[in-house]
């Protein structure tokens, strides 16, 4: 199959923005994330490339052919499109077999009885729920029903599925196996797919690449490692793990390495840059939480030093295997980890040079 490919994409209700000029490429076969928090526009770019909404601007298509391209008023309906779709809520119709559930797009498209017979076992049995085609979705657990959403998506060999959201209606258990179960299959299809999820964990750990977005607008787009290694900017370190940020100011800049002074609390950081900053630029650093060390007592460290700075606990959760614990710091919430209780109120958090993030500041 053909690349998909969005360019421009502006998709606006009555009169207000909900997708701006949003732009990317989903490779064959890839699976492809639209992660962002609520009211950002996944679902609205995912319905638009589905052909539910009409866009102001923008032009997507398959290899050459065009499904919309707004400028010259070309809108192919979702049956022209032929993806397969799948939302939070299965949907599935309540009186119908999960048989019957599965020809229904088969009839749309006018296949033979033999036709839909072959296709509705072969779907079932991607799926493991062959055993099940003359129950009704009543008599099947959630995640079961999920699973015959995925079917009839599948069922009439799509070219694209677009998955929105579909283990959220699922419980803590079950969505981690329905996520492990949901990478085997698309793997073993080799479907080109599009997922939206706000959940940073299910994105990181399904995805071939993902395009964070953010007010309607797509901010970066690249593979897990890189968005959470290398974030291009403070909204999206901010939304992927847990991060904290200082406010500072260049004091030194030399290869590769910056030394900044904290604006609004005592301490310097030396912090690995490939980007140079001028002296006296004010910048935000961003550190993840795993990266914080908290050491104690204050006193096992002589002197301020550099990287370390003086911080109040304020808050410590035990999470199983190892804490998380709240921190004040140069005026700053700031996550830390560690594998063993603090005794102390106050006491170091201690950065490393490398591995933190650089932001000027506007
Ligand atoms: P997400 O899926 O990321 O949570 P949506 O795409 O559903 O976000 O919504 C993006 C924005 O568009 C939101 O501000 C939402 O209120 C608005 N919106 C979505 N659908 C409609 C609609 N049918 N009519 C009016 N506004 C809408
Ligand atoms: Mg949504």
């Amino acid at each position: 199959m053909p690349d998909l490919i969005v360019e421009g994409l502006s998709v606006e209700f009555n009169g207000q923005t909900a997708v701006d000029d949003v732009t990317f490429t989903v490779n064959d076969g890839e699976f492809f994330t639209l992660l962002g928090p609520s009211g950002c526009g996944k679902t609205t770019t995912l319905s638009t490339i589905a052909g539910l909404e009409t866009p102001t601007k923008g032009i997507i298509r398959v290899g050459p052919e065009i499904f919309v391209d707004a400028a010259k008023h070309r809108f192919l309906t979702p049956e022209e499109r032929n993806l397969g779709m799948v939302f939070q809520s299965y949907a599935l119709w309540p009186h119908m077999t999960v048989e019957d559930n599965l020809a229904m797009p088969l009839k749309i498209r006018k296949a033979s009885k033999a036709e839909q017979n072959r296709r509705i076992g072969d779907a079932l049995n991607q799926v493991g729920l062959l055993p099940y085609r003359k129950r009704y979705p009543h008599e099947l657990s959630g995640g079961q029903q999920q699973r015959v959403a995925l079917a009839r998506a599948l069922v009439y060999s799509p070219s694209v599925l677009l998955l929105d959201e579909p283990l959220s209606n699922l419980d803590a258990k079950l969505r981690d196996r329905a996520r492990a179960w949901l990478k085997e299959l698309q793997q073993s299809v080799g479907i080109t797919t599009i997922y939206v999820t706000h959940d940073q964990l299910e994105a990181l750990s399904l995805s071939d690449r993902l395009a964070v977005m953010g007010e309607g607008k797509m901010l970066q787009v690249g593979t897990p490692n890189e968005i959470y290694d290398h974030p291009n900017c403070l909204a999206v370190a901010d939304f992927i793990g847990r991060c904290s940020f200082f406010r500072a100011k260049v004091l030194e800049t030399g290869a590769g390495t910056l030394v900044v002074d904290l604006v609004d609390g005592e301490g310097t950081l030396r912090v690995t840059s490939a980007t140079a900053f001028a002296a006296g630029t004010h910048v935000t650093i961003g550190v993840r939480s795993e990266l914080v060390k908290v050491s104690q007592p204050r006193d096992d460290v002589p002197a301020i030093s550099v990287n370390a700075i003086p911080a109040d606990l304020k808050k410590a959760s035990y999470v199983g295997a190892r804490y998380e614990f709240e921190l004040m710091a140069a005026g700053q919430l700031i996550f830390a980890e560690g594998e063993h209780k603090l005794d102390e109120q106050q006491v170091w958090l201690i950065v490393p040079e490398d591995g933190l993030f650089v932001f000027a500041e506007d």
